[in-house]
């Protein structure tokens, strides 16, 4: 049963921080299907390793505030306790360079709804108004709003964002306070690599392992890193930023202002601009099917992007030893033809005990950072006083 992924929302070791931790282990036991349909109380205690008392008071408190049906049958601890139909929904909103798509989730992170629309990425990139009007229309209605994930392809630290290069304007905005008011429910704001990360532990690829990255290739390069079921954030929050590894200390300035980065190599803007001239106009998809059509110019820079991933990849594996790598963003279109320079970049950077790790495409694809909003969101520790 993997952990919430939330992180604190009130002090650790505080009377209301751990009654939060305890709700959240009920909360997700009830996320695991089952085949009754139900848990009864006994069966949460077993699997959340709280006391039969405990279990009896979140149960009581979670059903009086609408996010639980507990039926009383042979006995308290026989009844059988479910989500409540009516607890209400969740979304997940997920900002790109190019669009925005939005998703709306019951309280086990299952989509019910989804809708993403292409934006201008030089027009309003963080269009809330858009993105509300987006989520009015495809919300089913079933209870109240309870939370709101958003992702933004941006270093993100306590809901801040740090970075102005694809939000100008927004750096040190606490944007899950502004969002709020768009929204008119509570928002918590992370970073997208990290959030196709979580998207791909519970519902993708990653399912089966317990530690995992996910590596984004868009017009930025970032990784979301799974360690022991939860999402790693480092001590700040930035943790995962491979895009910005060295991996040619004389290669070209990069936008953090180091040179050589694996993001001048890889991004998805790299690969176009280099083949400006011979495949001019031409979009990341159009590239694709250029280089699988055997176009010896679109074949050749995917698999410069490849190795050079591959060498990055050796790093962080030799660091972190995941059980699966699962490439998404646009990157996810190019299958075989990126996969490959990478397993060979990787095999000739990292030592042999983890030169074989499996390297994948994304199994959610363009949606895994929206899927992982909605999981965010229905994760959240607080969820009894959101949406009421
Ligand atoms: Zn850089």
């Amino acid at each position: 049963m993997p952990p919430s992924a939330s992180p604190k929302t009130s002090a650790p070791g505080s009377t209301s921080s751990l009654r939060a931790a305890n709700e959240s282990r009920v909360l997700n036991v009830l996320r695991t299907p089952t085949d009754k349909g139900a848990h009864t109380q006994a069966e949460l205690a077993r699997a959340t390793g709280l006391a039969h008392a405990t279990v009896s008071n979140i149960v009581r408190d979670l059903t009086a505030a609408g996010l639980l049906d507990s039926e009383p049958s042979s006995g308290r601890r026989g009844s059988a306790v479910r989500l409540a139909p009516g607890a209400g929904v969740v979304a997940g909103v997920d900002f790109g360079h190019r669009h925005v798509a939005v998703a709306v989730g019951d309280l086990t992170g299952t989509v019910l709804a989804e809708e993403r629309v292409p934006t201008e990425p030089e027009g309003h990139v963080m269009d809330l108004t858009l993105a509300a009007s987006i989520l009015e229309r495809i919300n089913p209605g079933v209870g109240p709003l309870r939370h709101i994930g958003l992702g933004l392809p941006a270093p993100v630290v306590n809901n801040v964002v740090r970075s102005s290069a694809i939000f100008p304007g927004w750096e040190g905005v606490d944007a899950a306070a502004v969002a709020r008011e768009a929204f008119g429910a509570p928002v918590q704001v992370e970073n997208d690599a990290n959030l196709g990360a979580l998207a791909e532990h519970r519902h993708g690829h990653g399912r089966e392992h317990r530690t995992s990255v996910f590596v984004k290739i868009a017009s930025g390069v970032g990784a979301g890193i799974i360690i022991n079921d939860e999402l790693f954030h480092g001590a700040d929050g930035t943790a995962g930023e491979i895009g910005h590894l060295t991996v040619d200390e004389q290669g070209p300035m990069c936008r953090c202002g180091s040179r050589g980065c694996l993001e001048t190599y890889t991004s998805s803007e790299h690969l176009l601009r280099l083949l400006g001239s011979r495949l001019p106009g031409a979009t990341f998809p159009e590239v694709v099917v250029a280089a699988g059509e055997g176009n010896l110019a679109a074949r050749r820079v995917i698999e410069d992007a490849g190795l050079r991933l591959g060498w990055a990849l050796g790093s962080l594996l030799n660091l972190l030893n995941p059980g699966i790598v699962i490439l998404g963003g646009a990157a996810a279109q190019a299958g075989e033809l990126l996969l490959e320079p990478t397993r060979t970049g990787l095999r000739r950077h990292a030592l042999a005990s983890v030169a074989e790790t499996p390297i994948v495409m994304s199994e959610l694809g363009d949606r895994a950072s929206v899927v992982g909003a909605v999981q965010l969101a229905a994760e959240r520790t607080d969820l009894v006083n959101a949406g009421t």
